[in-house]
């Protein structure tokens, strides 16, 4: 089945066959795919006529909200390419995106802009401003959702929501070609400075198609959106999937436990994508019960490491596998995951739980420091290549080369895969602990600590020490109500890993720090850990 060349494309083609089927809930908002058509063609229309041109960029820094949506199918109609920015970024991180990805508009709410992003975008490249209060689609009492007071229209931009509905048609000759960049995807920076990934409207459809034709959910699915729509993994797993199979996309602004649940309970969804955490996170609140996962057909994990202790606790407590799956924002989200009917082996050796099969069409290596291929079982850095990896990062022809040789992606994560074809990933190549010239890797004692009863969250990082070079340190946050001290987890770690392994520092705090879209940042912990040891000096 040839995917439709580009999500506008798939937009035109579902308003076309079901234009009354609800595309956005919101809240008690709804949106059908004709409306959405409607809407996305007036902002487009407003663009070009603000003289946005083919090709330039539009940055848009909105929560879950139909806003979002809108303001993304516009920018494609116009024929732009749309730069997600994560609405956590301070205004430095911002600027940086905005002159790095020669910004001509930019779209966000007008909290926002506001507070932070008019002075940010003042000696920047924008020169078109549409705001919207993410609110103005939802009419259902927000106090418990959010704290977004309606404000004055800002008199120095247009508003998104009377420019959707002024009415008008998408500029003729801008429809996105399979090859034009669709996205320039900022890395979520869990490791340096964010780099812009190209992801083509080629990228994008292939593994929306590949969700469609490979998930087997019910027809329309109902998706909800857990994973954060910036982020590569909301935007193809759910909202680029949603669309491609013309069904219904449940949003809730942002991840809040408690309103993810009665948006579980009122809608039934079929399927959602997220991190780990934020499985966790809906474990652990009070109110969590098997009935609110009863609709799902398929519950994915992507984007960090998924603990096999948590797969196994989720299913005996609220029925669904999670099934696991691996990408990166350079390869447009999956590159692996684990096909429905199927579950993920755990290796053996190391307890490392698969993060499933390579898709097809793709080919995924695991090679040595030399770039040569190592045999079968052996670690190694993981390789891709395939219609989703994205042609390079934008404008940086040096890190382009470094990561893309021959337009392979050289992943930086190391793993191995079983004589199946099963893909295992050991952990980030960056984050390896050298203790006493021992390699431990930071996921083979996070799971571990996974398994006490105790352990809501686990990280684990390296930290420098005199005797051992380095030592590896563990952060833990606890299960609600849940009692352990510091000694007793390092024990539980000892009795059950190699004397170089258990963590002798473990630290219990009540949250772990994580990026926008829930990973956790170790990178944080370790300069938090660095900080540590030197007052202790
Ligand atoms: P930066 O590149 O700036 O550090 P980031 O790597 O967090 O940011 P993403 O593209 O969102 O940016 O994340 C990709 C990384 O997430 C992968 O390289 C891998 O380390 C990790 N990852 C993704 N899926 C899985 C998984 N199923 N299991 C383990 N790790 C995973």
């Amino acid at each position: 089945i040839a995917p439709a060349d580009s999500l506008v494309h798939a937009l035109r083609d579902a308003a076309a066959k079901t234009p009354d089927r609800t595309f956005l809930a919101y809240f008690d908002a709804r949106l059908s795919y004709r409306e959405a058509d409607e809407l996305s063609d007036s902002v487009a229309a407003h663009l070009a006529g603000r003289g946005l041109e083919r090709g330039e960029r539009v940055a848009v820094l909105l929560q879950n909200s139909p806003h979002f949506v809108l303001a993304v199918l516009g920018a494609l109609k116009a024929g732009a390419t749309v730069v997600p920015v994560n609405p956590m970024y301070k205004s430095a991180e911002v600027g940086h995106v905005l002159h790095d990805g020669e910004v001509a508009a930019l779209i966000c709410s007008d909290r926002a802009w506001e507070a932070y992003l008019r002075e940010t975008a003042a000696d920047s490249p924008v020169r078109i401003v549409l705001t919207g209060c993410e609110l103005d689609f939802q009419t259902r009492d927000d106090a418990r959702v959010l704290s977004f007071e309606r404000l004055p229209q800002a008199p120095d931009a247009d508003d998104l929501v009377t420019v959707a509905r002024q009415g008008g048609k998408a500029p003729e000759g801008r429809a996105p070609r399979p090859g034009d960049i669709a996205l320039i995807s900022y890395t979520s920076g869990t490791s340096g400075t964010p780099k812009g990934a190209t992801n083509t409207h080629g990228n994008i459809m292939y593994n929306a198609e590949r969700q469609r034709t490979g998930l087997a959910l019910p027809d329309p699915p109902v998706y909800y959106a857990l994973a954060p729509l910036f982020h590569i993994t909301g935007m193809v797993a759910q909202f680029g999937a949603c669309l491609n199979s013309a069904g219904t996309l449940v949003l809730t602004y942002r991840f809040e436990p408690g309103v993810v649940l009665e948006a579980f309970t009122e809608h039934r969804p079929h399927y959602t994508v997220g991190p780990s955490t934020a499985f966790m996170a809906l474990a652990a609140h009070p109110g969590v019960t098997r009935e609110h996962f009863a609709s799902f057909a398929g519950i994915a994990s992507g984007g960090a490491p998924l603990p096999p202790a948590l797969v196994e606790r989720f299913r005996e407590r609220f029925g669904p596998y999670i099934r696991n799956g691996y990408g990166l924002t350079e390869c447009t989200a999956p590159c692996a995951a684990v096909p429905p009917r199927l579950e993920a082996p755990v290796d053996p050796g190391s307890g490392t739980l698969s993060v499933g099969l390579p898709g097809a069409d793709t080919l995924v290596r695991i090679v040595d420091e030399r770039g040569e291929e190592v045999p079968l079982g052996e670690q190694g850095e993981i390789v891709v290549r395939g219609p989703q990896v994205v042609p390079g990062y934008w404008r940086r022809p040096e890190a382009t080369a470094e990561t893309f040789p021959d337009g392979e992606l050289r992943t930086g994560d190391i793993g191995f895969m079983d004589p199946q074809g099963w893909l295992y990933v050991v952990d980030r190549k960056k984050d390896m602990i050298n203790a006493s010239g021992f390699k431990v890797w930071p996921r083979e004692v996070e799971d571990v600590l996974y398994t006490h009863p105790a352990v809501r969250e686990a990280a684990v990082v390296g930290v420098p020490d005199g005797y051992r070079g380095e030592t590896v340190r563990a952060y833990i946050s606890l299960r609600p109500g849940a009692q352990a001290d510091p000694d007793e987890l390092a024990m539980y770690c000892k009795e059950r890993l190699a004397a170089y392994k258990y963590p002798r520092q473990v630290e219990i705090l009540p949250d772990l720090p994580k990026t926008a879209s829930g990973k956790i940042l170790r990178r944080e912990l370790r300069s938090h850990a660095r900080g540590n040891n030197d007052d202790s000096r």
